[in-house]
C-alpha cells in the first residue's frame, strides 16, 4: 500500500511552527511534546519530524538515522522522566480501526498512575 501523507495535518503544522506546543525533547529527526489533553499524569507525544503518516509507514520507508533517533528519543524520555521505577505505556494508534485521529506518526508515551486493562472492554 502507498502511504499518502497530508501535509496539513495538526502535527506538520506544530512542525513547521505554525502551532505552539510544549516541547519535551528536540533532536535531529524527532519531536517529542506534551499532549494537549492528557490522558494521564505523564502524556508525551513523540513523532518523527518526516512526513510520515503511520508506524509501519516509518518501519518501511524511514532511513536508518531517522529510526536510530526516534528510538534513542523515546529511551532517553523514559530516562528523563524517571520511567524505569513505575513503567508506562507506549501506544501507536495506526488507521481507521486503530483510531488514529492524527495522521502523522506519533507515539504516546502514558505514565504516573497506574493505566487500567489495555483496551477498553466491548460491552
Ligand atoms: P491519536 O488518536 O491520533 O493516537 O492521538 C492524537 C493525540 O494528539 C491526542 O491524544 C490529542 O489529544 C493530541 N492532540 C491533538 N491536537 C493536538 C495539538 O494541537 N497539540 C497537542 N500537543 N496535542 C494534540
Amino acid at each position: 500500500m502507498a502511504y499518502t501523507y497530508d501535509s496539513e495535518n495538526i502535527f506538520a503544522k506544530i512542525l513547521r511552527g505554525e502551532i505552539p506546543n510544549k516541547t519535551v525533547l528536540e533532536t535531529e529527526h524527532t519531536l517529542a511534546f506534551l499532549d494537549i489533553q492528557p490522558q494521564a499524569p505523564t502524556h508525551i507525544l513523540v513523532i518523527p519530524k518526516g512526513p510520515y503518516v503511520c508506524f509501519d509507514h516509518f518501519a518501511q520507508e524511514a532511513s536508518e538515522p531517522e529510526i536510530t533517533d526516534y528510538v534513542r528519543a523515546i529511551g532517553e524520555i523514559c530516562k528523563a522522566e524517571g520511567l524505569e521505577e513505575n513503567g508506562f505505556r507506549l501506544i501507536a494508534n495506526a488507521g481507521r480501526e486503530g483510531v488514529q485521529d492524527v495522521p502523522h506518526l506519533h507515539v504516546h508515551i502514558l505514565a504516573g498512575r497506574v493505566l487500567g486493562p489495555m483496551l477498553a472492554r466491548a460491552k
